[in-house]
């Protein structure tokens, strides 16, 4: 199985250790056709205003929003602003991948950035991990169809819609693999589909 990690900016190469230590081989998105060969595909945190920038130079928005219908897409931090359907700050173009809409730097800037323990609920079971906090995006308002599988103090951290799952954290700084484990589940069911 093949997962393309976006690598025009930001935490990239932490997705892309954590891929291989799970023996599934990663691939550097940097312009449309490169994703042909992807199950899914990952945006990484790092400044989604640059992101957006770097999106539309390399004629990679449509394309992501067109194989987002078919295959799963994680996105952490950064990545999980570009997912929402809606953020307060025109200079960030959202691909609208999930109902919610988000604040960025909402738990405040660089200085506010924390580790909390998070329960993480997935498939039915939970455990509990570090979730680190880098300058994350707050989630603002929620759809319906939208799933909370990680919260803190009762707000959503680590969402799923359909076949995308987003995270306001980091799982790639930490030594958890179970999330993109769980991600690369859902990849594999949509390629055997
Ligand atoms: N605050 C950053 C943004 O707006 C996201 C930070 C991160 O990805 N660690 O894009």
């Amino acid at each position: 199985m093949y997962i393309g990690v976006l690598g025009l900016q930001g935490a990239y190469a932490k997705h892309f250790a954590m891929l291989n230590s799970l023996k599934i081989k990663p691939v550097n998105i940097r312009w449309p056709d490169e994703l042909e060969s992807c199950d899914g595909l990952i945006i990484p945190g790092g400044e989604s205003t640059t992101i957006t920038k770097l999106l539309k130079e390399n004629e990679l928005q449509d394309a992501l929003v067109q194989f987002a219908k078919e295959k799963p897409v994680f996105g952490t931090c950064a990545g999980m602003i570009l997912m929402a359907k809606s953020v307060e700050d025109s200079s960030v173009q959202t691909l609208n991948l999930i109902d919610i809409n988000v604040d960025r730097n909402g738990y405040g800037r660089q200085v506010h950035s924390f580790i909390d323990d998070l329960d993480i609920n997935l498939n039915g079971s939970s455990f509990s991990m570090r979730g680190i906090f880098i300058r994350a995006p707050r989630i603002l308002k929620i759809g319906d169809d939208v799933e909370i599988l990680a919260s803190i103090k009762q707000e959503p951290v680590l969402v799923r819609q359909g076949h995308h799952i987003a995270a306001s954290f980091h799982p790639e700084l930490t030594n958890e693999s179970r999330i993109h484990k769980y991600f690369s589940a859902l990849s594999t069911e949509l390629s055997i589909a």
